[in-house]
C-alpha cells in the first residue's frame, strides 16, 4: 500500500514495498531508497522536511507503520505473514530499483 504519492500536499513516494521495506520511490534526497524500520523512514522523511519540502504530517509517525510493512511478502502465497507454510519472508533488494537509479544517475 502507498502512503503518499507525488501531488498536492506531498512532495514524496513513500509505500511498503512487496518485498519487507519501505520505500521512498524517486527519493529526492540521494538514492537509498528502501527503509528496514519505522525509525528508519521517519528519520528519513524528517530529513524531506528539513529539505523544506513537503510531507504529510501523518507519515512522520513510527505507529503508523505495521510490522508487516518489514516482512516480505511471499511469492509463494503472496502473503506477508509467516503463517507456518513454506513462503520466503526475508526482505530482499529491489533489483527493478537498481535499474531506475542506474538510468536516473546517467541522464
Ligand atoms: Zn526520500
Ligand atoms: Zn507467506
Amino acid at each position: 500500500m502507498s502512503y503518499a504519492r507525488f501531488g498536492s500536499g506531498s512532495d514524496v513516494y513513500v509505500y511498503a514495498h512487496v518485498y519487507g521495506f519501505i520505500e521512498c520511490c524517486g527519493c529526492s534526497l540521494g538514492d537509498a531508497w528502501d527503509f528496514h524500520s519505522p525509525a528508519d523512514i521517519v528519520d528519513h522523511l524528517r530529513e524531506h522536511v528539513a529539505a523544506g519540502h513537503n510531507v504529510p504530517d501523518r507519515l512522520l509517525d513510527e505507529a503508523l507503520y505495521p510490522p508487516e510493512d518489514f516482512v516480505g511478502m511471499c511469492m509463494v502465497h503472496m502473503c506477508r505473514e509467516n503463517a507456518g507454510h513454506d513462503g520466503d519472508h526475508t526482505p530482499t533488494n529491489n533489483e527493478r530499483d537498481e535499474q531506475i537509479r542506474t538510468r536516473t544517475t546517467s541522464l
